[in-house]
């Protein structure tokens, strides 16, 4: 039923989808309705999209070469902060979740909504993984490495990640991991390391991890550091503080712990052991076995 709200293109949207559940997969326009869509749907696209419209499901890649440090000038830089990302502009209606996630890929990684990291990056980091998977991990943004290799969690800390992953009995490939923003924060000229993202980054960025969480549906999220429960949550007070405590994001419990880099810093067995209680957590929530074995880790280290 349509409600008092609904704009012609929600109606649309939903006429399509309706179809798609009869197992429609085609529909036949004659060309006097394709030229009426094609008008209203550049009518009704607000000023800035018709700007920077995002890529359909068959435009291609942008070429590698497009990201390129040698061709990043030639980005266009908006001149205003683009307006926010509504996931109905971001979530492809009526499509598979590999259609979905595909769709939002290629719109990510056509990105130019933070001038500052288009000028900076080596390509988009998306997020990796099993989109049917019921865990997914969210750290806060690409390091150095990531940004070279296009994959989230892949230096250091990433090969603790998955140490922990296959600790818990799963595969890297049987989780989703992504960040809350999803390019990597500029460093000042000559500077090593990496910094945390601000909270307007994560803001701008938001949307996308926000359309990965709805196409992906997990049944458990874990977020890694205090400035991934930020972003994600809007909770301030440090990973310290809520860590191993449940929280939820769009109905979806969340168990906030400590970034793996925190683990590398600083890793005293006490903290090790507290990651590890929060991920035992995760495997009781997902009714996952437990074995002895697993409920012993680092116990050893205390005494116990
Ligand atoms: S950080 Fe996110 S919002 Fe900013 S340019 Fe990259 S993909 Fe776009």
């Amino acid at each position: 039923m349509n409600g008092p709200t609904d704009s012609p293109r929600l109606l649309l949207a939903r006429a399509l989808r309706q179809k798609c559940d009869r197992g429609e997969t085609r529909v036949r326009l004659s060309p006097e309705d394709r030229a009426a869509l094609k008008r209203y749907l550049k009518s009704s696209r607000p000023a800035s999209a018709r700007q920077t419209p995002p890529p359909t499901p068959s435009t291609p890649n942008p070429a590698p070469s497009a990201q390129h440090p040698a061709h990043r000038t030639q980005h266009p830089a908006p001149q205003t902060p683009q307006p926010d990302l509504p996931l109905e502009n971001l979530i492809l209606p009526g499509a598979g979740k590999a259609e979905q996630i595909e769709y939002l890929r290629r719109i990510a990684l056509a990105c130019a909504r933070c001038p500052h990291l288009v000028a900076t990056r080596t390509q988009v980091v998306f997020g990796v993984g099993d989109i049917d998977a019921d865990l997914m991990f969210v750290g806060e943004a690409p390091g150095a490495d990531e940004d070279q290799q296009g994959e989230p969690f892949v230096g250091r800390a990433g090969q603790l990640l998955t140490k922990m992953i296959e600790t818990m009995g799963l595969s890297r490939a049987q989780v989703y991991i992504g960040n809350v923003l999803k390019c990597r924060p500029d460093m000042p000229r000559g500077s090593t390391g990496n910094r945390q993202p601000t909270e307007s980054e994560m803001a701008t960025c938001l949307p996308y991890l926000q359309a990965q969480v709805a196409i992906i549906k997990p049944k458990v999220i874990v977020t890694l550091g205090g400035t991934a429960i930020q972003g994600l949550l809007g909770l301030a007070g440090g990973v310290g503080w809520h860590r191993g405590h449940w929280q939820q994001y769009d109905g979806i419990p969340v168990m906030p712990t400590y970034h793996p880099a925190y683990l590398l810093r600083s890793g005293s067995i006490e903290t090790k052991r507290k990651v590890w209680e929060d991920l035992l957590a995760v495997m009781e929530r997902l009714g996952m076995p437990i074995s002895a074995k697993q409920r012993g880790y680092f116990l050893k280290g205390k005494g116990a």
